[in-house]
């Protein structure tokens, strides 16, 4: 893996909205889990090559002085530019080494991933639930193995991360579902996304945040076409169509699955309000605190 300078790691976020994170970085650049609908394929962001992974040159080194410099504890967010848990993880361990460095500085973490590597740091994970708020949100575009193994090809199954979501709630860690891109006329289907849904429950998800379409804008969208022409080739007109002239392509059925799908998460009791889910995994160190003053 290459290494290129940094300058800094942590990126104060604008509000907590997105997940209630106070901050954001990114240890690592690119990624190599192929997903084809990655919007973090787009020109705006800057990274050429986006499957060539990249890192930063002394990032740890840089975090620890950057967090002990903080005055106020926060939730730091990882992961938009690459899964913090990519294929170099395992060898390089970035991520783990930036949860030690949570776990020593008193600090809350929020990370977003495909893969069940993030089963290894589940110990660490607990050490920080311990003292500050944790969120692991595992993202899926469908719940279908064979349909994964071909829009999101060097991944975990979505099948494996159940199972990763399983052990994780089932050991107290508060974990849901980023339910994003929805693929208008490939993962949209109600009864994907209902099996979804209650396979979710089954494994103690705490809540599913869906994104209701796919982005496509300049070298993602050609790469997403490109894509799609082995996938899906029928629906390669459709799609040009409908992102010709917005780079916003919603779902088919958009209120009527709405509908449904808030339906069955009210019955089910799991939370799909972004305010609800961060309230529930943050509310109870809020709580501590205030009983500390
Ligand atoms: S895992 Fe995330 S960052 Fe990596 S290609 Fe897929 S969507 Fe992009």
């Amino acid at each position: 893996m290459n290494l290129l300078p940094a300058k800094k790691i942590l990126m104060k976020t604008k509000n907590k909205a997105w997940l209630g994170t106070d901050y954001t970085m990114n240890l690592y650049k690119g990624c190599h889990h192929g997903c084809i609908y990655c919007d973090s394929r787009s020109r705006c962001y800057g990274i050429e090559n986006f499957e060539r992974v990249t890192g930063k040159q002394n990032a740890l080194q840089m975090l620890a002085l950057e967090l002990q410099q903080k005055r106020q504890k926060a939730v730091i967010g990882d992961g938009s530019m690459s899964d913090s848990y990519n294929a170099f993880e395992k060898k390089y361990q970035l991520t783990r080494q930036a949860l030690e460095l949570f776990d020593t500085f008193d600090f809350g973490v929020s990370l977003a991933t495909k893969s069940d590597l993030i089963l290894r740091d589940q110990d660490l994970l607990k050490k920080i639930s311990g003292h500050a708020p944790v969120n692991i949100s595992f993202s899926f575009s469908t719940i279908d193995d064979a349909l994964a193994s071909k829009i999101e090809k060097r991944v975990s199954l979505p099948s494996q991360r159940m199972a990763a979501l399983k052990e994780l709630t089932a050991s107290g860690l508060y974990s849901g579902i980023l339910l994003m891109p929805i693929l208008p006329a490939l993962t949209d289907d109600w009864s994907t996304i209902e099996k979804l849904v209650l396979q979710a429950k089954e494994n103690g998800a705490a809540y599913i945040y869906p994104f209701w379409g796919v982005t496509l804008r300049d070298i993602q969208k050609e790469y997403y076409f490109q894509q799609l022409k082995n996938i899906a080739p029928n629906l390669l007109q459709k799609y040009q169509q409908a992102s010709a002239d917005n780079y916003y392509y919603p779902i088919e059925n958009l209120m009527e699955t709405k509908r449904k799908f808030k339906k069955l998460c009210c019955q089910l009791q799991l939370e799909y309000s972004m305010t609800r889910i961060i309230e529930k995994y943050q509310q109870r160190y809020q709580v501590e605190q205030l009983s500390l003053f």
